[in-house]
């Protein structure tokens, strides 16, 4: 395949300060390397990640911000060394795209934990000496390594939030052994807590709900919580207390984590995987000394669980509950996802983009 010696001109939508809107943006790809994949991007999911950069929540974003890390497409260029894809292949990327290859997390194919990766954007970029620039984007050219197979079974615009939402919560569910005899909570019914809710209970697990919202009840039950819980009613929250083996939290903003690690039962574990602008309290010693629980994190997933996850949900039909939008409505979308009301994530339609 012969490589293309240009760099090809980019359109996308950056936000340019932390309280600016997001605007189109042009700019530039780096020429395809051999070992490259050039996607058209067709459709890209908004992860509530995608809001804390643009708005640098977390204070570390260097603008511009292109976000964007919920990635399918159609493969329209491959470098000559490249041997997993085709033109014309769907294909998908997710919210990495290097890493060192040489350490012992990216060995283990945990590529995410290493010290020199790099995120799908608002990250020093070695190839260009940039930052990296996300999905919400015409196009994206990125090692083959780092590039998944998607399945031509599914709704191709509802596998997109697979890419993070789904491995950030398949991971964990994984990690700890989630199976038929776990009774799991998942806390909060957002991006990731739909995607956390549907794979817990494919798995086989008992999935309990714990939601701020009464509305979300009945839907809750649609996606396969066999229980849910308004976390804000203490008589509801009594129940079940020191009866999870685990805990998947994945609320976007700070609050009181006791509430929840008294769930646990002896050597139960909470995991977080919201990443808020503020930090929480500091958890009750007490709460987990007496019982041996443990509070834990994890960040997204390696390359290898990506693609098994994609496959797992391929074989049992999983998608993403999503709201389809033009990219010209992306600053509403932000203030209805902090507002809780999307059901349960919006997908950039990125044909819009040739309407600006
Ligand atoms: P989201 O769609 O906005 O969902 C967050 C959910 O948290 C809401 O739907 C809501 O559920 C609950 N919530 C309760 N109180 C809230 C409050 N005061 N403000 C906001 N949400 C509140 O977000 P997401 O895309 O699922 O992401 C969730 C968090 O995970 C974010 O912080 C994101 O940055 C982080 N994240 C982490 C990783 C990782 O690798 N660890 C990967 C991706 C995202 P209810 O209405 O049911 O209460
Ligand atoms: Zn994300
Ligand atoms: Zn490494």
């Amino acid at each position: 395949m012969m490589i293309e010696k240009f760099m090809r001109k980019t359109v996308g939508y950056a936000a340019h300060s932390a309280t600016s809107k997001l605007e189109l943006f042009e700019f530039r790809r780096r020429d395809i390397g051999k070992k490259d994949v050039q996607l058209e991007i067709l459709y890209c999911g908004v992860c509530h990640s995608d809001l804390h950069t643009a708005r640098n929540e977390w204070q570390n974003s260097i603008y511009p911000v292109v976000p964007g890390h919920e990635i399918v497409g159609r493969v329209t260029q491959v470098g000559s060394e490249v041997s997993g894809f085709k033109v014309g292949d769907l294909a998908g990327v997710g919210c990495l795209v290097d890493s060192c290859r040489v350490c012992p997390d990216c060995l283990d194919g945990l590529e995410q934990y290493c010290d020199h990766e790099t995120f799908t954007y608002n990250s020093p970029d070695q190839h260009t000496g940039k930052m990296t620039y996300g999905g919400y984007s015409s196009h994206i050219v990125v090692d083959e390594h780092f590039v998944l197979h998607i399945s031509d079974k599914l709704e191709l615009a509802a596998v997109a939030p697979l890419l993070c939402a789904g491995i950030t919560t398949y991971s964990p569910l994984r990690h700890w052994n989630v199976g038929s005899n776990s009774k799991v909570a998942i806390v909060g019914l957002g991006g990731l807590g739909h995607m956390a809710v549907k794979l817990a209970h494919a798995m086989g697990a008992h999935v309990v709900l714990f939601t701020t919202s009464p509305e979300k009840i009945a839907d809750a039950k649609r996606l396969g919580a066999d229980e849910v819980v308004l976390s804000k009613n203490p008589d509801e929250m009594k129940v079940h207390r020191k009866s999870f083996d685990f805990i998947l939290n994945t609320v976007a903003a700070s609050h009181n984590l006791d509430v929840f690690t008294e769930l646990l039962k002896r050597d139960g574990t909470m995991c977080l995987n919201g990443v808020p602008a503020f930090p929480h309290q500091s958890p009750s010693i007490f709460n987990l000394i007496f019982k041996r629980r443990q509070i834990a994190g994890s960040l997204i997933g390696g390359i290898k669980e990506t693609q098994e996850m994609l496959d797992f949900c391929a074989e049992h039909q999983i998608t993403s509950d999503i709201e389809i939008i033009p990219i010209q409505q992306i600053n509403t979308a932000y203030e209805r996802m902090l507002k809780g009301d999307v059901k349960y994530r919006f997908v950039i339609d990125m044909a819009t983009l040739k309407l600006d």
